[in-house]
């Protein structure tokens, strides 16, 4: 921290889900002072995940709960300062960077943003009317609901499927509905589901509205092959058909794609100096917590090596 003034942190980091907790362990391991901005929970997307298969060093899985649970502890180790804000906006001021969020404004010299993504949505009628009285993004927080009952999941992804494949613990049956006759999920996902005696495939179909009025009583389904529409019964649809950056805050301020994913190099740097971008939020080949972390321990060296030659 420099003496005077408002306090400049040498490091804001902007998010905590894998990415952004990755990086301020090493950012404080390397005696940087930083700040975490997160707006809601920490851990992005992990503790909306039941079991992660796929984390290196839990042989057996771990809850997403858990994980967030113990990188959160280690990342808060050496000295991380948080704030719970959301953050709205982030401009320059010469050589340092403001962020502001409803409540404050930070200023720092290097930055990183690990904003990750947030779940797409359909976009059909019923869909928002219907969020929380049947309509769900998030299967580990509202699957209990549906002990006994039929819900279907809309999506072809790792995401459809994990869910899926979640819910089946609770629901009577379950009817996945694809927009093509193949899945995009991982293989060992496409097995577990298609072996499932619970999960029903309801292929090159698309929902074309959400029905219901104090809880979802069905669903409109329209075979993109034969154009036929037919209405599905049914007390819960599980929306998983991708995910957007949450980069909108940025918009104009550093290069994205058309998506508005982050572009940057292989260090993680943005067309900003002094802007780093990390995790889900990054215009990258896969994302996962393996990649968030990689790229979060990879940003934060980055803007260790920025920081010394400014000096
Ligand atoms: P995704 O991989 O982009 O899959 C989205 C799915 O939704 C696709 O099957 C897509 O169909 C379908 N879709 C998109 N827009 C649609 C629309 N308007 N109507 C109907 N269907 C639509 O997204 P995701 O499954 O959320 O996964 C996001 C990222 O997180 C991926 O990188 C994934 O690997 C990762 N993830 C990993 C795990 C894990 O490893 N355990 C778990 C969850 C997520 P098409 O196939 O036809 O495009």
């Amino acid at each position: 921290m420099k003496g005077g003034g408002p306090k400049i942190y040498e490091v804001i980091i902007i998010g905590g889900g894998p990415a952004g907790m990755t990086a301020g362990l090493y950012t404080t391991r390397s005696r940087l002072h930083t700040l975490l901005i997160e707006s809601g929970i920490f851990g992005g997307q992990m503790p909306t995940t039941d079991l992660i298969e796929n984390y290196p060093g839990f042989p057996q899985g771990v809850t997403g709960y858990e994980l967030t649970r113990l990188m959160e502890e280690q990342a808060k180790r050496f000295g991380l300062e948080t704030v719970n804000q959301e953050t709205v906006e982030v401009r320059l001021d010469r050589d340092l960077k403001v962020v502001k969020t409803y409540e404050s404004e930070y200023l720092c010299e290097a930055l990183i943003i690990c904003t990750g993504t947030e779940y797409r949505k359909l976009g059909v009628p019923g869909e928002k009317e219907l969020t929380g009285k049947g309509v769900s993004f998030c299967s580990t927080c509202d699957g209990a609901f549906f002990q006994d009952r039929h819900v279907v999941v809309v999506g072809g992804g790792d995401s459809a499927l994990t869910e899926a494949l979640f819910l089946t613990k609770f629901v009577k049956e379950l009817t996945l509905i694809h927009r093509r006759d193949a899945l995009r999920a991982t293989k060992i996902y496409q097995e577990r589901a298609q072996a499932h005696p619970k999960i029903k495939f309801l292929w090159n179909s698309v929902v074309q509205e959400i029905k219901g009025d104090k809880e979802v009583r069905s669903v409109l389904v329209k075979n993109v092959k034969t154009g036929e529409v037919k209405e599905l019964e049914t007390d819960g649809a599980f929306i998983f058909v991708g995910i957007s950056p949450k980069t909108e805050f940025l918009k104009g301020l550093i290069q994205t794609d058309e998506a508005g994913y982050i572009l940057t190099n292989t260090n993680c740097e943005t067309s900003v100096k002094g802007i780093f971008a990390a995790g889900d939020c990054r215009k990258q080949l896969l994302r996962q917590i393996t990649t968030a972390v990689g790229d979060g321990s990879t940003a934060a060296f980055a803007v260790e090596k920025y920081l010394e030659g400014k000096e």
